[in-house]
């Protein structure tokens, strides 16, 4: 098939679908101009710079520790940043809107889906759009957070370090967000996974529950459901999904 043919029959999938699930990772993100911390770049900088590989500032025991250090790299990383949501978002946001898409569920943070007008984001590791205060439950606007540059944000009702509303390294997923993803997954007709190589636990975990009549696979590299998908894009995720939008 050539990539027109796949377009036309991807197409034909959401035209016939009424209850489409996107699944999505790291990949979605970065052709918005994301810093990806786990690429080879992101590590490499990472290193070089803080002397500890990313996953272990993003962890929970490390948080604690060295809140300095996380603020640091979590501000150059997550809020430092111009990416504006691209293609892909606002395609499934159109989607969404035109009553296909019943939800967007995310392994990104940085809240791109619903900068580009999705309602139903869920968001398997949190968001750095919102911050509270471990100890007393205080919130703190991004705004304020964003203000400090990488320094420490403490609470203003009781002093704390202020944490973001992130999943943790060593922290587990929140359950309600799991029966939420775990729900929209069993229930969808098509199935969507983008910019994810799916070979990271839990990520992979959630497609078992997907029994619907297709899933479309669209990412960089190869991956372990290639098998399982009907359709395999290698192209970029905001050039498909706006291909797609162009014969719906
Ligand atoms: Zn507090």
């Amino acid at each position: 098939m050539t990539g027109e043919e796949r377009i036309e029959q991807f197409a034909g999938l959401v035209r016939d679908s009424r209850n489409i699930v996107f699944f999505g990772g790291a990949g979605v993100s970065t052709e918005s101009g994301m810093k990806d911390y786990r690429s080879e770049d992101g590590l490499y900088n990472t290193v070089r710079q803080y002397k500890v590989p990313p996953e272990t500032i993003l962890s929970r025991s490390f948080f604690y520790q060295h809140p300095d250090v996380f603020y640091d790299f979590y501000y150059h990383f997550f809020l430092d940043t111009s990416a504006e949501p691209n293609r892909a978002h606002f395609a499934l946001a159109k989607l969404e809107t035109m009553g296909k898409l019943r939800a967007v569920v995310t392994q990104n943070i940085d809240g791109l889906h619903q900068r580009a007008g999705s309602q139903n984001v869920i968001e398997l590791h949190g968001t750095v759009t919102k911050h509270h205060c471990p100890v007393c439950h205080t919130f703190m606007p991004a705004e304020e957070i964003r203000a400090l540059e990488g320094r420490v944000p403490k609470c203003r009702k009781c002093g704390a370090v202020v944490k973001p509303d992130v999943v943790l390294y060593e922290e587990p997923l929140d359950e309600e967000v799991i029966r939420r993803a775990v729900g929209a997954i069993s229930s969808a007709d098509l199935m969507i996974v983008g910019g994810t190589s799916l070979a990271v636990y839990p990520a992979a975990g959630f497609l078992r529950y997907f029994g619907g009549r297709a899933m479309v696979l669209i990412n960089r590299d190869e991956t372990p459901y290639d098998s399982m998908a009907s359709l395999v894009f290698r192209e970029r995720i905001g050039e498909v999904l706006s291909g797609v939008m162009g014969k719906i």
